[in-house]
């Protein structure tokens, strides 16, 4: 697949995130301070609000679909409408199209102008879907012969987590105070967190609700588009709060998501099949089709006031569940699913050691400290760090890219009950 060219010169480059075969949907704060949805193109936002707002652009015979700057209404409209919507787009910024001259008020630049939350985050599941990542973790925690849990292999470990402490790229991130317990101390004291970490993954994100089970092929329908995200963890409060129900508040600080929706149609070219099975699947978890995405990944950690250094690269397409998969798993309880739920992928590490997606693996548990070009080294995030996930499906000439999806770690409260015995 190539390049399709659009009138918007900077959509034309090799190295734009968005070039007119992206076309991923956000929200912005406008000049008159009011939230706004909008669709990346090169180095511009296409103002979809202004353009509903002016009669331009209309959803079926819907009014008001994009007045409160936020893509839920859009999401629940379906997969017909998303197509269509999608094809009326690309014909607007399309290479040719007579009309652009008068879409230009409508354009605003991309520097300087300031992200929202895309969507109303309605629930936020996160899963464990990396056969590397959980080997690399589970060695860690229980040792090398219980790595890899027995149910690990037949279904997508997951767990509910928080919707309400998701956040768009760019929002800071506190480091949390929790229940910590060294190797041989006999009682947990309650401190700032010594091990925070973050977790490289994707975000799948729900547009359709389901009522009851649903196979992997209609799971598939369901997803609107997918986001980078970031799960900071608190590697110190998890290890000793996880067992026997799994994380609770060593997750529950922030979940940092790209501003950018990348449509599922947008990714339609770079669809990848899963790796063998090491085990055979159940039926309902059987892939109809390719359903991970070929996405090149990388992680970027930045000391206060310094040069960024690469810490990760790795695949999407390295993953042994797809959401799809997950998406199903989730729903054979009869769990409803709403739009805006959110999946995280599980962090995402491929075999060799600068593959990692948390420095977690990359420090092997702070034994192996990382070094940065600035000369520095990490074991786990300090106070002032800037993380940055970034990622693109590679065509011919051209990537679809997330955009970044970035948070600074800020330093911990002082005392976050102020004194109080
Ligand atoms: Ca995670």
């Amino acid at each position: 697949m190539s390049l399709i060219k659009s009138w918007v010169e900077t959509a034309n480059t090799p190295d734009t995130d968005f070039p007119l075969n992206n076309l991923p949907y956000g929200a912005f704060l406008s000049e008159e301070g009011e939230a706004h949805c909008g669709v990346a193109i090169g180095d511009m936002i296409l103002d979809v609000t202004a353009l509903e707002e002016a009669g331009i652009l209309q959803i079926e015979d819907e009014d008001e679909v994009f007045f409160f700057g936020d893509w839920t209404d859009f999401m629940a409209l379906g997969p017909k409408v998303w197509a269509a919507f999608r094809t009326e787009v690309t014909a607007l910024l399309a290479d040719g199209n007579e009309d652009a001259e008068g879409l230009v008020p409508f354009m605003v630049p991309q520097v300087g102008t300031q992200m929202l939350m895309p969507f109303a985050v309605s629930e936020y599941t996160d899963f464990y879907a990396s056969k590397h990542h959980a080997t690399n973790v589970g060695t860690m925690f229980r040792g090398p012969e219980n790595a890899l849990p027995p149910n690990w292999l037949s279904m997508p470990i997951g767990y509910n987590g928080r919707a309400s402490s998701v956040v768009v790229s760019g929002t800071p991130v506190r480091r949390p105070w929790g229940q910590l317990k060294g190797p041989n101390d006999d009682l947990p004291r309650f401190a700032p967190c010594a091990r925070f970490d973050l977790e490289l993954e994707m975000g799948a994100i729900v547009g359709q609700p389901s009522d009851g089970p649903v196979t992997v092929q209609k799971a598939d329908e369901m997803i609107f588009g997918y986001v980078l995200l970031n799960d900071w963890s608190a590697r110190d409060i998890q290890a000793w709060e996880y067992q026997p129900l799994g994380p609770f508040q060593s997750k529950a600080t922030a979940t940092t998501i790209s501003p950018w929706i990348v449509p599922k149609a947008a990714l339609e070219p770079f669809r990848t099949t899963t790796p063998d099975r090491e085990r055979p699947l159940l039926d309902y978890l059987k892939e109809p089709a390719p359903m991970l995405y070929d996405i090149e990944l990388e992680v970027g950690l930045a000391p206060e006031g310094k040069a960024e250094t690469v810490i990760s690269r790795t695949n999407y397409a390295a993953m042994y569940y797809s959401s799809a998969q997950q998406l199903a798993h989730h729903t054979t309880s009869g769990c409803p699913m709403r739009v805006g739920d959110l999946l995280g992928s599980g962090t995402i590490s491929g075999p060799e050691k600068h593959q990692r997606g948390a420095l977690l693996e990359l420090s092997w548990g702070g034994k192996e400290p990382v070094t940065l070009d600035t000369g520095e080294t990490r074991t786990f995030l300090e106070d002032g760090d800037t993380l940055t996930l970034r990622g693109a499906a590679k065509g011919d000439g051209f990537r679809v890219g997330f955009g970044e999806c970035t948070g600074q770690v800020l330093p911990a409260l002082d005392d976050p009950f102020g004194g109080a015995k």
